[in-house]
């Protein structure tokens, strides 16, 4: 079995950046996962021997009202089609009230979830992570998606639970 690894997050926070990172070896997206839409990108990747499957996002937005409707509808499916969600949020942006529902979301589904906190080049790491403490979240890492930094050790640990 093949772990399925869906991205969410608000928009910009390195989503799509983070997909390129994961899949980059290996562009090849995957055409026959069920449930393809244009409004998901899957793709295929591997860190090691380990292969799985990566969901890109178009985000959430945070604007609308209430939690459902502040999680777009394929975040929703791609939460529900995933193993596991890497759950982005932005170092330099802060804490934002729509990681709060979205954190709120995971745990009611019981999803397995990673907290990815994005753009840590140029901060100091354990601050940055520290503004993020209040997610309640234990399994926390600090990335630099366009850097690259942080994302093979990230993506191991991740996949050390399948
Ligand atoms: P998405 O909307 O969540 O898919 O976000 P994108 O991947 O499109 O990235 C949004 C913006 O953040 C782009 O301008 C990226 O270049 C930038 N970005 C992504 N990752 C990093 C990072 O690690 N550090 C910095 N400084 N910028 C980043
Ligand atoms: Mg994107």
């Amino acid at each position: 079995m093949i772990p399925v690894i869906a991205l969410v997050g608000r928009p910009n926070v390195g989503k799509s950046t983070l997909f390129n990172q994961l899949t980059r070896s290996r562009d090849a997206l995957v055409a026959d996962f069920s449930g393809l839409t244009r409004d998901r990108k899957y793709g295929e990747a591997k860190v090691g021997s380990q292969a799985f499957v990566v969901i890109d996002t178009g985000g959430i937005s945070g604007d609308e009202e209430g939690i459902d409707e502040q999680m777009a509808e394929q975040s929703l499916v791609a939460i529900e089609e995933s193993d596991a969600v890497l759950f982005l949020v932005d170092a330099r942006a802060g804490l934002n009230p729509a990681d709060q529902a979205l954190a709120r979301h995971l745990r009611q589904r019981n999803k397995s979830f990673f907290l990815i906190v994005n753009k840590i080049d140029g901060l100091n790491e354990s601050l940055a992570l520290s503004d993020f403490y209040a997610l309640g979240v234990d399994k926390m890492f600090g990335i630099a998606a366009s850097h690259g930094r942080g994302v093979n050790s990230m993506i191991e640990q991740v996949l050390a639970e399948f």
